[in-house]
């Protein structure tokens, strides 16, 4: 099977790619934000200076001290005509020409410093009338205040830039005249040029950093998934011993790497578990089917025609060849049938333990006719589940007992209550099971002593019946043994009431 490559590529690409377009977005709002609040602040606080400056040469008193301001402006109006050119120095200083025009643009005078200034722009100063019209109009009650509503703009002389503030000037209704005040823009250009220099420096850092972490991040992110795929792809060739072995993390690709190898570890037990048990099914129906085949071959070469004795031994032999290949073949299926699982139900009623443990002693008494066989049976226990496969389990484990110890041996069976369980033993003084068999005794087709068993015709399926029948029930075997001293069976299902 083939991963798409392309993906991987495009994983690593899409994330580098989103994590800086978020962080050129992020900048570009941030810092063009930042910037015109800066740049509209420096224009306000212009005009507020200009305006500033307006209002105190209009009304600083000349000597008198204590003298009324509005007293000395209502003179300074009445002689604006002839004595603009004094206003117009008093407000102006050397870095802010002023120049006083009359409505139709007539400079009726200006400061010194004008020369060096904007010159009247006719357009503004008709955008000026037009806005002091509008609030003339709207207005209804006249204070005492003699400067209206500006126009302020920008203006280019000789390559510097002026911002320049035009200021109606009136008494009530009256329009005396416009003050056009200006100032040179250069600390503040300065300050927004060294602004724009930070914010795009910043910007590039930025940028530069974030490429560099969203590539490592994506490759961290990316690396170990294509070390996953690639592992996918050994296991998919059939390397089942294959693991992505990511080690311990607690991030989302780890658990996906821990989670996969734990599926690929299932699938490989799974694989060889059925290799092994098809290797050890066959193995066993051939010994069977040897014998069957080599004795035939005898009977149909006719060794056995005058000798009418060789002849039943010979057909003897098949029907027991034939007997234990069909117990075998029975066995399969009833393992096969018990290790489904939900694909067939059991058929689940309450079951009185007392009468399926008298059934099994009914059983012993004639199987173990050599053994001397004890029972331990209080009735008024109860378990549920399907009665004729528990069965089979109490007469796998007393067959076995009765195998494995040796005649005159003792056998006992015993039921009791523990813990809400119900708990069936088998328990004998037979030869025991060595340590290192000891876990292995419940797997299909293992034996113990492998020579002894078979001789016994066990075929290693008997105690794998035990497991899958009792799991199948919600309970567990247990099995206690020492060599030379007996062992132990333990069933525990759950119990009822
Ligand atoms: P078998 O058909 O060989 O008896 P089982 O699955 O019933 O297969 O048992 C597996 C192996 O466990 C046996 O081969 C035997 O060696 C060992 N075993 C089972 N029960 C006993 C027992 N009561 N005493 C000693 N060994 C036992």
């Amino acid at each position: 099977m083939q991963f798409p490559m392309a993906r991987r590529r495009s994983l690593r690409f899409h994330l580098g790619v989103s994590f800086v377009g978020v962080l050129v977005l992020t900048l570009l709002v941030v810092g063009s934000g930042l910037y015109f609040m800066v740049g509209r602040y420096l224009v306000r606080a212009g005009v507020q200076r200009l305006r500033y400056l307006a209002v105190v040469g209009l009304h600083r008193p000349d000597n008198d001290v204590g003298a009324d301001p509005d007293a000395e402006v209502d003179a300074r109006l009445e002689d604006l005509d002839r004595d603009a050119s004094v206003l117009a120095a008093r407000i102006g200083t050397r870095l802010v020409p002023v120049c006083i025009v009359s409505e139709d643009g007539t400079v009726l005078g200006a400061s010194r410093s004008v020369r060096h200034g904007p010159a009247l722009d006719m357009r503004r100063l008709r955008q000026a009338r037009a806005a002091w019209r509008i609030q003339a109009a709207r207005k209804s009650r006249w204070g005492r205040r003699v400067l209206g509503p500006g126009v302020f703009y920008f203006d280019i002389v000789r390559g510097r830039r002026w911002q320049v503030l035009i200021l109606p000037v009136h008494r009530g209704p009256q329009l005396l005249a416009f003050l056009q005040l200006s100032q040179r823009w250069r600390e503040q250009d300065e300050l927004l040029a060294t602004l724009r220099f930070y914010l795009i420096g910043a910007g590039i850092l930025a940028i530069a950093f974030g490429l560099l972490a969203s590539f490592t991040l994506a490759r961290g992110i990316a690396a170990p998934l294509e070390h996953l795929a690639a592992t996918a792809r050994r296991v998919a060739s059939g390397d089942l011993g294959a693991r992505a072995r990511l080690g311990p993390g607690d991030d989302e690709v780890s658990s996906v790497a821990e989670a996969f190898d734990h599926m690929v570890e299932r699938v490989q037990a799974s694989f060889q578990a059925q290799r092994r048990f098809v290797a050890d099914a066959s193995h066993e129906l051939k010994t069977p089917l040897t014998a069957i085949a080599g004795t035939a071959e005898v009977l149909a070469l006719g060794a056995a025609d005058d000798a009418p004795e060789k002849r039943a031994r010979a057909l003897a032999t098949i029907g027991r060849e034939v007997d234990k290949m069909s117990a075998l073949v029975g066995d399969l299926l009833l393992l096969s049938r018990a290790e489904q699982g939900d694909e067939a139900p059991i058929d689940v009623r309450p079951i009185d333990v007392h009468a399926l443990v008298e059934e099994a002693a009914a059983y012993a008494q004639v199987a173990g006719r050599a053994h001397r066989f004890q029972l331990d049976n209080p009735p008024g226990l109860w378990t549920r589940g399907d009665a004729s496969q528990l069965s089979r389990v109490l007469r796998n484990l007393l067959d076995n007992a009765f195998k494995y110890t040796p005649a005159g041996g003792s056998v006992e069976l015993r039921s009791r209550a523990e813990d809400g369980q119900i708990v069936l033993e088998v328990a004998d003084n037979g030869g025991g099971i060595d340590p290192t068999d000891l876990p292995y005794v419940f797997d299909r087709f293992y034996r113990a002593d492998r020579s002894r068993s078979r001789r016994t015709g066990g075929s290693g399926l008997g105690l794998a019946i035990v497991r899958a029948i009792v799991e199948r029930h919600g309970g567990r075997v247990a099995v206690q043994s020492s060599v030379g001293q007996g062992s132990c069976f333990c069933v525990f299902l759950p119990g009822v009431g």
